[in-house]
């Protein structure tokens, strides 16, 4: 297939117009009624955005194929808009050397439904102890340019600053994960009302505010690129705020829970107090914050939104507070949850999306091939939404290996239609192709 006609799609909301796909790239839009086309995609009513780029995803292979693999954590991603996602280094054996990094790209080069970069581990082995082989990893086919020991905390400062020094070399920048660990050891959900209320220990802002003030410091102080994971509280917009303001190089991203959900989920739901699928790191924390971090992404403070898509089975999660394990999936309702927060609450457009969830994304994670306007000459990365869609999320239609998430049963708007990744459909009314 090499030519596709997608008729009367609104590119970023705006009047619809076709769009002629040829050869991987965009060839024209316009009026192009009667055009021959390979395929021809019906998208009246649906807006096309540039294929959605996630910086950070756990797909969990090699080591955890029993929570998903390169193959299902990429098919929930084009399900859910994305052409490209960043591969995080946590997995067993760790992405620290450039071996794993490879063997991970290449398993995105033949499984995978959307383009996997491989996040490289800042320590070895993401112990904390000494770098990882930055370097090799930043040389290797997987070129590397995102390093983080994310689901952990680099806590040392002589390592980070290090580390901050080590990626200019390359342009590479360095993906913190803000957790102070001596403030959260234990921690199980947001410290506040709802935590003394359940009685979970908690888990205060300001364990990750102290890191996340402490790297931007560094950053300015070696030159370098810093780059902050989920930003979940009101006191880390200002920290970031503060340091864009003198021109440091800091930027930030925030997940699609942190912009719907609070820790009061953790004591009334749905789906009952004290449910684990709530559990998550960073945690939810409260309206305020939610409030705040919506408005940092609306003005550009908080870069992008990022899914921290965190696959868990079953039995890692349907268990009790204290044991189960943190964090939930998150690719298959990214775009819902930000239609939701964010552009039906009047805070963004869809060029806002557009630049939020793939241009920003896709400049930050250094991916050249991504995040660009749909127009002629680029590729043809291109997701086409329909927002007019109601549907209750349901679990057992998802892609992704594991069912862990926070939105069973709730109704989110909209709904993706198609996903195409240069030119290929991955995706087409609504199924995997
Ligand atoms: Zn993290």
């Amino acid at each position: 297939m090499t030519t596709i006609l997608i008729k009367g799609a609104r590119v970023l909301g705006g009047e619809p117009r076709d769009i002629l796909v040829r050869d991987g790239l965009v060839a024209e839009t316009g009026a192009l009624a009667g055009t021959a086309a390979d395929l021809t995609v019906e998208a009246g009513g649906l807006i096309a955005l540039p294929g959605l780029v996630d910086l950070h995803t756990h797909l969990r292979e090699p080591g955890r194929e029993d929570a998903e693999t390169v193959e299902t954590g990429t098919q929930a991603a084009a399900r859910g808009g994305y052409t490209a996602v960043h591969a995080m280094a946590n997995t067993s054996p760790v992405a620290d050397t450039a071996g794993v990094v490879e063997q991970v790209w290449r398993l995105g080069q033949e499984h995978g439904h959307c383009d996997v970069q491989p996040v490289g581990a800042v320590t070895s082995g993401l112990e904390g102890r000494q770098l990882a082989e930055l370097g090799a990893m930043a040389d290797s086919a997987a070129r590397v340019r995102v390093f983080s020991d994310d689901g952990k905390c680099v806590s040392d400062a002589v390592l980070m600053r290090r580390a901050l020094e080590y990626v200019k070399a390359f342009g590479g920048v360095v993906a913190q994960h803000a957790q102070e660990p001596r403030l959260t050891e234990g921690a199980q959900l947001n410290e506040g009302e709802v935590s003394g209320r359940l009685g979970l220990t908690g888990w205060p802002a300001v364990a990750e505010e102290a890191i996340i003030a402490r790297d931007c410091l560094l950053a300015a102080h070696v030159g370098s690129r810093l780059h902050v994971c989920h930003v979940s509280t009101a006191g880390s917009v200002e920290i970031i705020r503060w340091a864009k303001s003198k021109g440091w190089d800091v930027t930030a991203e925030v997940t699609p829970h942190h912009l719907l959900l609070t820790d009061s989920c953790a004591e009334r739901s749905p789906l009952g107090p004290y449910n684990p699928i709530y559990k998550v790191n960073p945690p939810l924390r409260t309206a305020e914050d939610v409030r705040v971090l919506r408005e940092a992404l609306a003005d550009g403070t908080i870069d992008c939104v990022a899914t921290d898509h965190a696959p868990h089975p079953v039995e890692d999660k349907e268990t009790e507070w204290g044991a189960a394990a943190m964090g939930m999936i998150g690719l298959e309702t990214a775009l819902q949850v930000v239609q939701e927060a964010m552009v039906d609450t009047g805070l963004l457009d869809w060029a806002g999306v557009a630049d939020r969830m793939s241009a920003r994304p896709a400049r930050i994670g250094r991916l050249p091939g991504h995040g660009h306007p749909v127009e002629a000459g680029a590729p043809a990365n291109i997701t086409l939404y329909d927002p007019s869609a109601r549907l209750p999320v349901d679990p057992s239609g998802m892609a992704s290996k594991s069912r862990n998430t926070p939105y069973e049963g709730m109704t989110l708007p909209g709904r993706v239609v198609a996903t195409f990744l240069r030119g290929r459909p991955t995706v087409l009314e609504g199924k995997l192709v």
